[in-house]
């Protein structure tokens, strides 16, 4: 494994209050959301004051961050160990963790193969949860 300088993040009883909140939560959540969250809870943080933190939290590797339909950046906590992928709803923001192992392991070959060091990606899978899909399910294939 490689060491990656990912150590920007410095811990404040304000940023700990939001990193708290968004492992409280677990779902992806949006910056408003969060705040609102933690305002409902009776915190006392500026709006700005999360977007920052979690943009630290993000440049730090402590969180994931997928996109809503909208383009709206949406957070939840990493794992400790690495990080993970998600299919994300697009209408309820769930998001499910999935097998990204084959994905990995094209991106360690292709650094390799290509002569790069410290490859990082994103890769960001959406879709509608069963619970949001309108209608009986059924396994209609094709167009
Ligand atoms: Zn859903
Ligand atoms: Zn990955």
């Amino acid at each position: 494994m490689h060491g990656r300088a990912r150590d920007a993040w410095r811990t404040t009883p304000q940023r700990a209050a939001v990193l708290d909140a968004l492992r409280a939560l677990d779902v992806f959540v949006s910056a408003q959301g969060l705040h609102t969250a933690l305002v409902a809870d009776g915190t006392a943080v500026g709006l700005s004051t999360v977007y920052r933190t979690l943009r630290l939290l993000e440049a730090a590797g402590h969180v994931d961050v997928v996109r809503d339909g909208d383009g709206e950046r949406l957070y939840r906590p990493r794992p400790d160990g690495g990080h993970r992928h998600y299919l994300v709803c697009r209408e309820c923001g769930l998001g499910l963790a999935v097998d990204s192992e084959e994905v990995e392991e094209w991106v360690v070959r292709i650094a390799r193969d290509i002569g790069f060091h410290a490859v990082d990606h994103t890769v960001e899978l959406t879709g509608v949860c069963d619970g949001c899909r309108p209608g009986p399910a059924d396994h209609r294939t094709g167009s």
